[in-house]
């Protein structure tokens, strides 16, 4: 990339795990790389830390219920937003290459539109965008001329080999799943989880939510659905596999029969900067090279019957319409209700299972019945989770 023409990069929810990294990966290719725009939901003091370091002018706190914070504090920033209006404010009126969207759930959707609709390209590592508005979304960015770039790895990863190897020449894609905390562990004693041990993910550090969707497989479900809308395959064309080590982070089958993987080292610096970098950044000064030393690589198939949100994942990804959204919604539901201590870690699942119990197949044409389904949920999965607990 030309020092001359520095990529603008605007970051949502830049103090989460993948901001972080992002920002950390970033750091020494400042040459290359601009942050006009910074956002995060309450965290004011690392947001001022962050805006000083980077010399960046748009700021935004987007928690509606978090006090309006001292400008003062903001010494770089020449406007500081605040609460969701602003953030989707900041997202439209900063000029910008790429907006990362890392903001984590529900709340990312509206950004991800806003970014698409002022005709910025979308790092997107916030998978809720796709799973709810997947019927849309895409749509969306071809009219406006947007590219969107997974930066979940797995999908990363697909993104990859489906330009190296062609779309048109692809069977099917595998998804590659670390298992979790609890691939070992024996089902009849799943009752006995609790939160502590659900968090504690053996391969990738990440935030709350998505560790415990990690242990119940429902963030691979939301995988499935998420490159099924991507990449345009029925769920019946994706598989997933469980891979221990996440050294494998997905694989094409092509109709020739070869299938072709990629591999490295568990780190999310590599698809952030796949997606930021747009194919210009020397991806092995990113991450360290995979050392074969002391390697072995191990494959199994994933236990529907211990992780029955995976099973759901998949028929919701088949059905389209209102499922997807009525997943996610009552898994958000049931995880935010777990993580309080509310609800067991068995019952997450029966929360969401109880929930696609009833019609979800409407279509959704616009953001507003989207939202509206995805409330109708959320009532539903809270009137479940109350009878449980
Ligand atoms: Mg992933």
């Amino acid at each position: 990339m030309q020092a001359k023409s520095k990529r603008s990069v605007i970051i949502l929810g830049c103090t989460g795990s993948i901001g972080t990294t992002a920002l950390q990966a970033l750091a020494p290719l400042q040459d290359q790389f601009t942050i006009v725009g910074l956002s995060a939901h309450n965290s004011i003091d690392t947001l001022a830390t962050l805006a000083q370091q980077w010399n960046c002018h748009s700021v935004c706190i987007s928690g509606d219920d978090v006090p309006v914070p001292d400008s003062q504090l903001f010494t770089t920033a020449t406007q500081l937003f605040t609460g969701t209006a602003g953030l989707l404010a900041m997202i439209r009126e900063t000029e910008a290459d790429i907006v990362l969207n890392a903001i984590a759930g529900a709340s990312g959707l509206a950004p991800t539109l806003a970014a698409i609709e002022s005709h910025k390209d979308v790092a997107l590592a916030n998978k809720e965008s796709i799973v709810m508005a997947g019927c849309l979304l895409f749509s969306l960015a071809r009219e406006n001329g947007v590219t969107i770039i997974p930066v979940d790895s797995e999908h990363s990863t697909l993104y990859a080999l489906l330009q190296a190897h062609g779309r048109s020449q692809t069977a099917s894609l595998v998804i590659t799943a670390s298992g979790g905390p609890f691939r070992t562990f024996p089902i009849e004693r799943m009752a006995e989880i609790t939160v502590e041990m659900a968090l504690a993910h053996p391969t990738w550090q990440m935030g709350a939510k998505i560790s415990i969707d990690s242990a119940t497989l429902a963030n691979k479900g939301l995988e499935v659905i998420e490159a099924a809308y991507l990449f345009d395959f029925p769920s019946s064309a994706i598989e997933v596999v469980i891979h221990p080590q996440s050294v494998v982070h997905s694989l094409i089958r092509l109709y020739n029969g070869a299938l072709y993987a990629q591999l490295s080292p568990p780190d999310m610096a590599l698809p952030i900067m796949a997606a930021l970098g747009d194919g210009h950044i020397d991806l092995e000064a990113v991450v360290a090279p995979l050392d074969f030393t002391d390697l072995s690589l191990t494959f199994e198939k994933p236990d529907l019957q211990k992780f029955p949100l995976l099973a759901s994942a998949f028929t919701c990804s088949n059905l389209q319409g209102g499922y997807p959204i009525a997943f996610n919604a009552a898994n958000e539901v049931a995880v935010h209700a777990f993580l309080q201590h509310k609800l067991s870690f068995l019952d997450v699942a029966t929360v969401v299972q109880e929930t696609l119990t009833h019609d979800w197949s409407q279509a959704y044409h616009a953001y507003e019945e989207i939202i509206e389904i995805d409330g109708r949920a959320r009532a539903f999965a809270q009137h479940i989770r109350k009878g449980l607990s």
